[in-house]
């Protein structure tokens, strides 16, 4: 899988199990995902990790996990942050691919096409928050998930120092990966070995 610097995706040799992409085809198929999707998707697969660990709540008071690795970066980064004066907090970590199906299926269930929820949301198995290192990020002051996140001085702090502490910004403006820009989402990226 592809990723550089300027997308923030490096390259894995991590091999996705045939069960998984079997479980993937059927949650895709419920979805009523076409079934060339996991050909021709430009985004990373991703797969959920062996082990996660408890982090602290979110901002909304709910458990959340991620791998102990990305808990430890996101504990120094916010901490680091801290002393400079700036607060960020969780708004979602780790996500499974059966939650993600759900949640597609209610936008679906709205009334929306299934290319217009894709573009907002990745298809299961393609949202960064399987691999439980990723992060959705808020701050004081600034609704969850919005644009206006890019205006805080919480999302200045994190495009100075995210990357010292190995988070990077998966879907920046214009990305080629068909994803709206999302500056509130970082993922922790496995420093190279
Ligand atoms: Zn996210």
């Amino acid at each position: 899988m592809a990723r550089n610097d300027a997308g923030h995706f490096f390259t894995t040799t991590v091999t996705i199990s045939e069960a998984y992409r079997e479980r993937l085809r059927s949650l895709h198929d419920a979805l009523g995902i076409p079934a060339n999707y996991m050909d021709t998707c430009a985004l990373p697969l991703c797969e959920e990790p062996a082990e996660l660990v408890d982090t602290e709540t979110d901002f909304y008071g709910r458990p959340q996990r991620l791998t102990r690795e990305a808990f430890n970066a996101w504990t120094a980064m916010k901490s680091a942050a801290a002393s400079d004066r700036i607060e960020i907090f969780l708004i979602s970590a780790f996500r499974d691919i059966d939650y993600q199906h759900d949640v597609i299926k209610r936008k679906v269930e709205e009334g929306r096409s299934i290319s217009e929820v894709l573009q907002a949301n990745a298809a299961p198995g393609y949202s960064e928050h399987h691999t439980g290192r990723a992060v959705d990020i808020g701050t004081p002051g600034c609704d969850a998930l919005v644009e206006a996140f890019e205006n805080t001085p919480a999302f200045q702090w994190l495009k100075t120092n995210g990357n010292k502490h190995g988070f990077f910004m998966s879907y920046p403006r214009d990305n080629q990966l068909g994803i709206l820009y999302e500056p509130w989402h970082w993922c922790f990226r496995k420093p190279d070995k």
